[in-house]
């Protein structure tokens, strides 16, 4: 989605200006907002919410907040009680506390409307606006017609209200079997708009509701009950996306003919979507149910559950939303988007600390073989009050087998035979030679010796060393287990087939490295605890497996965008 200029001045404003807002102003100035503005977020409590919840949370939080005497419902929309779970309620309002968001005395369900939703339906019966229709489901599909023929009326259409009503009672105490009668909208079979062919409005179902158990045996369908749930909560603006244009007319009509005094005005905006995922509940659910990921909160899925564990913040999610900003265009954005508004978030923050991902043994021959010496490393390199940190150092280090070539070029200023390089804090140090395997041939273990009046890392004569490593301690540093994360699919627009979804998975989209060694101030963090890693990104203590003694840590992102480095170079060769 292009990010427009208006969208980017007016959020570095702190004052996100979109088309819904402007809306919004206009009915105020037209005088059709009667007191103040409301409105709400209604999920389905069908799976966890995902990053384009994020976005319409913003949206209709951040106006709640934004305008005076505002207010948002969090309303759960559990009208189908076979995919909805209470857990995925209590996940939900996890979320949006943790995006920064409060409901307050606002939380609703449709459930607790059924009654009202009910008597409105009687009303609408009453009135000669619905009829209860006993054409089995297949017949009411073939009756519908298609987009290019009009459909065909019911035969029960003209069935006498009261005959209608009796067997809506019936419905709902149970006395028939599901798909044998639904409550339709008397509208138009006619009518170019598929949605305004006598839609159905209520269905019968016997499963167990989780909030009403089974008080109910019929459901009321997605459009009837938000419009009118919206009026019973006094929505002013009811938002939602896209896909849901060709609804507003059936929206408006219920309240029309319910002649509801001041009623809310749907307006739709474009979803948010990501490159390298899916978005949607539905996919969502097969990645979790097949076990493809590690559950809703797996640190590859979009959700804000898996952002939450990656070590994304909610300042960083809050940031993106309002930078891809409210527009009517649906493109997907670039996942790197989201990456730099995390990097962004996480750099003024984040302490520092050394870990080594791939240990490769560094021996330093002139060091003393018991000493231990501590050196004294800032937490942050740009703000002072974050502090410093005491860094063991002995003969045996680890380094980055990465940083580590046998015949480099001549601009590899890291460690190889010959060169100096700075031990980052502690000191300098030239390679003397490798010790390997002798079987294989590999390096196994490094051996250097150190400038000894070089401590703290500088040049005792100002001579210019230009690399500077990472390294842990051998002896006091702790073995940690660190995942690093990937896309969770490779190709940028993934194919939506849900029977191709697994294959799609970029199998290298998690790669778990079970010897690392990190600071041993870094294995005392609590779960959720996130750092920058030198040299490498930003990582967060895994929030359910980590413990101290046993460190586990996700990658959040690296410190640059390597996939943009991919990319252009894909589009160079
Ligand atoms: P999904 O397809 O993921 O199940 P949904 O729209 O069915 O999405 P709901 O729980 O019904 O999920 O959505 C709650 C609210 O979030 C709705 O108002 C919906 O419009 C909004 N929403 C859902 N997905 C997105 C998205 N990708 N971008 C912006 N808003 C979204
Ligand atoms: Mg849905």
């Amino acid at each position: 989605m292009a990010e427009t200029k208006e969208t980017r001045a007016a959020a570095q404003d702190g004052v996100p200006a979109n088309f819904i807002r402007q809306a919004i102003d206009a009915d105020i100035a037209a005088g059709k907002v009667p007191g103040s503005v409301v409105t709400r977020f209604p999920p389905e409590p069908n799976g966890c919410l995902h990053i384009g919840h994020a976005k319409s949370i913003c949206l209709n939080f951040g106006i709640a907040r934004d305008y005076p005497g505002a207010a948002c419902y969090l309303r759960f929309d559990d009208t189908n009680p076979t995919k909805e779970r209470i857990d995925f309620m209590e996940e939900i309002r996890g979320d949006v506390r943790w995006l920064g968001f409060d409901w307050g005395e606002r939380l609703r369900h449709a459930s607790d409307y059924f009654e009202s939703l009910f008597g409105y339906a009687v009303r609408l019966i009453e009135s000669g606006h619905a009829y209860v229709c006993s054409l089995d489901p297949g017949q009411i599909r073939a009756y519908r017609g298609t987009l290019t023929e009009p459909g065909l009326d019911s035969p029960y259409r003209s069935r006498p209200s009261g005959e209608s009503l009796d067997l809506f009672m019936r419905m709902r105490d149970g006395e028939f079997e599901e798909g044998a009668h639904v409550l339709r909208a008397k509208i138009d079979m006619a009518s170019p708009n598929m949605n305004l062919r006598d839609p159905v409005i209520y269905r019968i179902m016997h499963t167990p509701h989780p909030l009403t158990g089974d008080v109910w045996h019929v459901y009321p369908m997605y459009d009837f009950a938000q419009a009118l749930s919206d009026t019973i909560e006094g929505v002013t603006h009811s938002l939602c996306t896209l896909e849901f244009e060709d609804h507003r007319p059936l929206y408006e009509w219920f309240l029309e003919v319910l002649d509801v005094p001041s009623p809310p005005r749907q307006i739709e905006f474009g979803r948010l979507n990501l490159t390298h995922t899916v978005m949607s509940k539905r996919y969502l659910t097969r990645l979790v149910d097949g076990g493809y990921v590690d559950g809703w909160d797996d640190p590859r899925m979009p959700t804000i559950a898996g952002m939450r564990r990656r070590g994304f913040t909610p300042g960083a999610l809050r940031d993106f939303c309002e930078r891809v900003g409210v527009t009517k265009n649906e493109s997907a954005v670039e996942f790197e988007r989201l990456e730099i508004c995390v990097r962004t978030a996480l750099d003024p923050v984040a302490p520092r600390a050394m870990a080594v991902l791939r240990p490769l043994k560094l021996v330093i021959e002139n060091y003393p073989e018991d000493a231990v010496e501590i050196f004294e490393a800032p937490n942050h390199p740009a703000d002072p009050s974050l502090g410093v940190r005491e860094v063991p150092f002995s003969r045996e280090l680890f380094i980055e087998r990465d940083d580590f070539m046998e015949d480099p070029p001549r601009k590899f200023f890291r460690v190889a035979p010959g060169r100096e390089v700075r031990l980052r804090y502690a000191c300098l140090v030239t390679c003397t030679g490798v010790v390997r395997d002798p079987r294989t041939g590999t390096v196994v273990e490094i051996r250097g010796r150190y400038d000894p009046g070089s401590r703290g890392g500088k040049a005792p004569d100002g001579r210019k060393v230009r690399g500077a490593v990472h390294w842990v301690c051998a002896r006091r540093g702790v073995r940690a287990t660190v995942r690093l994360y990937d896309r969770l699919f490779r190709d940028p627009a993934p194919d939506h087939d849900v029977e191709r979804l697994a294959q799609q998975l970029d199998p290298d989209s998690l790669e778990v490295l079970e010897s690392a060694v990190i600071e041993p101030a870094l294995a005392l963090a609590g779960p959720g605890a996130r750092f920058q890693f030198e040299r490498l990104g930003y990582f967060v203590a895994d929030s359910r497996d980590h413990a101290p003694g046993a460190p586990v840590f996700n990658r959040t992102v690296t410190l640059r965008d390597t996939w943009g480095k991919v990319r252009k170079r894909g589009a160079d060769g």
